[in-house]
This record gives structure tokens, C-alpha cells and sequence, in this order.
């Protein structure tokens, strides 16, 4: 597989993958959205809530925070050594004590770990009136998108096959041009595509054609693949952590495989396949 990055900055990504097939693009796409795991408040113990909002949309409204974090000095609850029950190595207290009048940000969050911070600051959490007020403990651990929305890391992903069109015979009527809902043709001398990666594929183009002079088809192994992040780590980082736990997933079947050889030897594998 060939990678070209056709634009890259820490919230955004775009990539033109060339000599793959649309299930790996797919399996990479699944592994950013279900598998990478991300830090998100799990859940939050409330001392006091005079606001207006209940304990539980207040729980919502914190949990779905993106927060930043050193991912390598965390485990997951289900792989630490506490079982889960939650210790220093899985889960992380973040206090909030605020008094209207005033908003409440993200920001007013105070983390007991500096490496685990909102995203961004000013996410508005609730609004208090004059005497209202919040204290609030919330627990912050590692999870996984596949069981929460909260644990998505990325929150826009996905790819279409990179668009081929074929102008042919054309007796440049110009007909085509208005028809292209993101005005990617232009009449000149000749006919011509300006960016064709911004081709939504929707075909009208072709339609406009009385001569059947444009055709519009897709490059088969070639994909634009576009991933955004939700501020909690930069995009490269879900990339490469998307390609690991798909490369762990590939490995445990390995050596699965490998045990059912040894247990069973080769013949009986293939009865069970047959059957
Ligand atoms: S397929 Fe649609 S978007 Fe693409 S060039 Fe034709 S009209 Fe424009
Ligand atoms: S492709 Fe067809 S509709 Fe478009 S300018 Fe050529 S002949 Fe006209
Ligand atoms: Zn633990």
C-alpha cells in the first residue's frame, strides 16, 4: 500500500492510499472509531448540584468532554491489575467547584494527573444562577468507542474511491458544466476536471451528456480516506494507534491459529474446516 497525506494538521487528515482494497481502508477506518483506546470521565460522584441540571445530563454532558492523555501511562480497567476496581494506573479524579453567577467551562475542571486536561477550554458544561452551585468528583478512564461514543477518538472517518473521468469525443456543448453541483469542469480549449478529488461521484455529469462523451467510474485499489479528531490526540497518533490495534487483533488470530495447530495438528484442521 502506497500512502500520500494530502493535508495534515493535529485535528484533520486526509490521505490518498493507493494498492489496497476498500476492506483494509475499512478495517483501518473501524480500528480509529472502535478500537483506540481514549481517555473519557466514566462516571461522576455528586456532592452537590443546585443547577438546573439533573446529576445524569450533567454525567452526559462531562463524560462526552474530549480529554488529552499520556495513553501509554494508563491501562485499560479490564487489563490492570486491580480488576478494574479502579487504581492509579487506570483511572484519574477530576475535581469541579463552581458558584453562579457564572457559566461553567471544561475548563474549570481540575485534573489530579497535568497530563490529563480537556481539550479545549471552553466547552460549556452548565450555566448557574446567582447562588447555584456544583461540586463534583469525575472519574476519567480508558475505554474503548465500541462500548461508548464518549471513547471515540475519531469523530469524523471515513473514504471513497478516488474518482476517474473519462472525457471522450467531446463536441465541448458546455452542458455538462452547469450540471456539476461543485463546479469541478471547465470549458476552454477542451473540456477539463479542475479537482478531481472533490468529485462527489453523483454521476450528473454524465447524465447531461446527450453524446455520452464523459464517463464517471472510481480508481478500484485507490482511496481518499479523511479522518478528523476529536482534540484528543493528533490525528498521525489515532493513525498509527488505529494500525497497531488492528495489527493486535491480526496477531492474537495468529496465534490462535497457531496453538489450534499445535493442539490439534494439521489434518484435524482442515476435518474442521469441513465441517
Ligand atoms: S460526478 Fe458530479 S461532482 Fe463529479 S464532476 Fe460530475 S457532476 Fe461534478
Ligand atoms: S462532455 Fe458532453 S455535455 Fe459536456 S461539454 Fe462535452 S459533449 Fe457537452
Ligand atoms: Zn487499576
Amino acid at each position: 500500500m502506497k500512502i500520500e497525506v494530502l493535508k495534515l494538521s493535529d485535528e484533520k487528515g486526509r490521505f490518498l492510499l493507493r494498492e489496497t482494497s476498500s476492506a483494509f481502508v475499512n478495517a483501518i477506518r473501524r480500528s480509529a472509531m472502535a478500537e483506540v483506546p481514549k481517555m473519557a470521565v466514566d462516571y461522576i460522584n455528586v456532592y452537590d448540584n443546585t443547577s438546573s441540571l439533573y446529576d445524569e445530563i450533567l454525567a452526559s454532558r462531562i463524560g462526552l468532554i474530549p480529554l488529552t492523555a499520556d495513553l501509554n501511562s494508563f491501562r485499560l480497567p479490564e487489563e490492570c491489575e486491580c480488576g478494574g476496581e479502579g487504581c492509579l494506573s487506570c483511572q484519574v479524579s477530576l475535581t469541579l467547584t463552581a458558584e453562579g453567577p457564572k457559566m461553567v467551562y471544561s475548563g474549570d475542571l481540575f485534573s489530579m494527573d497535568p497530563s490529563i486536561q480537556p481539550s479545549f477550554p471552553d466547552i460549556p458544561i452548565v450555566k448557574l444562577a446567582d447562588g447555584q452551585r456544583v461540586m463534583i468528583e469525575a472519574v476519567a478512564r480508558l475505554g474503548k468507542g465500541k462500548k461508548h461514543a464518549k471513547w471515540q477518538p475519531a469523530v469524523a472517518c471515513a473514504y471513497k474511491n478516488m474518482p476517474k473521468i473519462t472525457i471522450k469525443d467531446c463536441d465541448r456543448c458546455g452542458r455538462c458544466i452547469d450540471e456539476c453541483p461543485k463546479q469541478l469542469l471547465s470549458l476552454n480549449k477542451e473540456l477539463k476536471v479542475k479537482d478531481l478529488m472533490e468529485c462527489s461521484l453523483c454521476g450528473l455529469c454524465e447524465k447531461a451528456c446527450a453524446l455520452g462523451a464523459i464517463e464517471v467510474g472510481v480508481e478500484e485499489d485507490a482511496f481518499i480516506f479523511v479522518v478528523e479528531s476529536d482534540g484528543s490526540m493528533p490525528v498521525v497518533d489515532l493513525m498509527i494507534r488505529s494500525a497497531e490495534e488492528l495489527e493486535k487483533k491480526v496477531l492474537e488470530l495468529k496465534e490462535d491459529l497457531e496453538s489450534i495447530q499445535k493442539d490439534a495438528g494439521v489434518a484435524e484442521i482442515g476435518q474442521r474446516r469441513r465441517t
